[in-house]
């Protein structure tokens, strides 16, 4: 009996009307004969309005009661699309994170997924019963519950889809597909039939949330069949594969931006050896993840030390980079949340050149000014100014000659 895992996110399950629809289309799959385990987000909105809860009380707030709180949506759905299955007489049961258990690290807020066990849920599945898994919560050392970070039912929904080892993984969402950029926003975007794990995990690094990073890197490494597809039509979606299935090789696949960083710039900082140990080791320890860092030579013996990190993380990173401010020497702290990073990626790039230069040309014609510039062998990425997001992404799509004809 083919086994299946079938995730919805929080547009898919934000209202009971909804979750019937989720529920009809899980029976659907039960009646052609599939073992099926479903994951599943909080409503829609859910995880926004409890994070805002936990930080209106409290910034520095601590990361395991968030987890406490933030990851009570997911909980409400698993039980709401149990009873919505029942009701259409479908056997199946909730799961949550702890229940499995879906084991994590400590990362409290951005944990990582180290182990499941996945008898109970074949032993579940075997027997016919629908096992309704509540996504984005594991269960971190000391038995607390810990949450995946933004985005992360995917994530549970490709780790579970390895322990089951599941045929598929069929990841339903409100668009139809991956497409060449967020369709939302250049609705000349192209569907793609097949994306390449590699393209994939590029894209989802650089901020294109149709999948969170982690369930690409866990589908590689575990060779899950991901399928991205849309809940409300009947239609193909978007396959994720090895790159050697895919045959038509373009240069640049897709563009991707991220709004959700901010610049930080620490002034005059003493340009000896160990400040950007002291810098970035102080907040690797505080858990905020350092992106794009630029430093320039100057001749004055100090510098200005330029970096990116999540806008969540601000708080905390301010505080820590108060705490060092004697130590590294530095004068002002300069904050920009307004700021976006664009992306281009393709694997073609390897063999290519000019790339990067096709993509500052057309920011240029647009008067969209440059400020951090960062790459790697399939990736060119820059930080603009946030209102121009929009402009930029759909100049790109346009130069690289993605959009649809
Ligand atoms: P879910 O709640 O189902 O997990 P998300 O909002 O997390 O849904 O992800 C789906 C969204 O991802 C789409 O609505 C779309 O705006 C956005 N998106 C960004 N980049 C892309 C892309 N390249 N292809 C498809 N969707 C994309
Ligand atoms: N509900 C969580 C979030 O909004 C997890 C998810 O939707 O994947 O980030
Ligand atoms: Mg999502």
């Amino acid at each position: 009996m083919p086994r299946i895992v079938m995730k919805f996110g929080g547009t898919s399950v934000a209202d009971l009307d909804r979750i019937r629809n989720v529920a009809q289309r899980v029976k659907r799959e039960v009646d052609a004969g599939n073992q099926v385990a479903v994951v599943v987000s909080a409503m829609s909105g859910a995880t926004n309005q409890l994070v805002a809860w936990v930080n209106a009380l409290d910034d520095l707030h601590d990361a395991r009661e968030y987890d406490a709180v933030v990851a009570t949506g997911e909980q409400v759905t698993s039980g709401l699309l149990a009873i919505a299955l029942q009701k259409i007489g479908v056997p199946a049961r909730s799961w949550q994170g702890w229940q499995l258990p879906m084991r994590t690290d400590d990362a409290h807020g951005k944990a990582r997924i180290l182990e499941v066990d996945g008898a109970p849920m074949i032993a579940s599945m075997e027997s016919g019963q629908v096992a309704v898994v509540a996504g984005f919560q594991g269960l971190a050392p000391g038995d607390r519950i810990a949450t995946l970070g933004r985005g992360g039912s995917d994530t549970s929904a490709v780790a579970l889809a390895a322990a089951v080892k599941a045929d598929r993984c069929d990841i339903y969402t409100d668009v139809d597909g991956i497409y060449t950029t967020d369709p939302r926003i250049v609705p000349a975007a192209k569907k793609l039939q097949k994306i390449s794990y590699e393209e994939m995990l590029e894209l989802a690094s650089v901020g294109a949330k149709v999948l969170q990073i982690r369930s690409v890197e866990l589908a590689m490494n575990e060779r899950v069949r991901v399928q991205v597809l849309s809940s409300f039509q009947d239609i193909p979606g978007t396959l994720v594969v090895d790159e050697d299935e895919i045959v038509e090789k373009e240069v640049v696949s897709g563009i991707a931006y991220a709004r959700d960083e901010a610049k930080i710039t620490l002034r005059n900082v003493p340009d000896r050896p160990g400040v950007a140990a002291t810098i970035f080791g102080k907040l690797a320890e505080e858990n905020v993840n350092v992106d794009m860092i630029v430093q320039n030579i100057s001749a004055e013996g100090t510098t200005d030390m330029t970096f990116t990190i999540g806008k969540t993380d601000l708080p905390r990173a301010q505080a820590a980079l108060a705490e060092i401010k004697e130590q590294v020497g530095n004068s002002e702290v300069l904050v920009d949340p307004n700021v976006a990073k664009i992306s281009v990626v393709g694997v073609g790039m390897r063999s290519h050149a000019g790339v990067a230069n096709t993509m500052f040309k057309a920011l240029a014609e647009k008067s969209i000014n440059i400020q951090v510039i960062s790459t790697s062998e399939i990736k060119v990425s820059v930080l603009i100014s946030a209102e121009y997001t929009e402009l930029a992404v759909r100049a790109l799509h346009t130069a690289y000659g993605l959009d649809a004809h």
